[in-house]
């Protein structure tokens, strides 16, 4: 893939970069809460603190997470996958 100039700030870095999926502001990976369709066929989004489970995910600022909602766009990146909340930092 050819470097754009225009994303030159974010590729010569090598940092992640993911996008919130409430405030859709993007931010290196690392600042970022992951949440992940947990194993299994539940239906439920869950939190991986370890930013290490496999399957569907997706990230949220840590400011942002008591709005996140199971709105259109969190079905979207889910690909409709997802049936319920489970968010709590346990
Ligand atoms: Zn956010």
């Amino acid at each position: 893939m050819p470097e754009k100039d225009a994303k030159a700030g974010e590729a010569r870095a090598h940092i992640p970069i993911r996008t919130c999926l409430v405030c859709m502001r993007k931010r290196p990976r690392r600042e970022l809460i992951r949440l992940v369709l947990e194993p299994g066929d539940t239906g439920r989004i869950v939190l991986d603190p370890k930013q290490a489970m496999t399957g569907r995910g997706g990230y949220t600022c840590p400011e942002c997470i008591r709005n996140f909602r199971l709105n259109k766009r969190v079905q979207r990146a889910f690909r409709g996958a997802a049936r319920e909340l489970r968010l709590e930092m346990t």
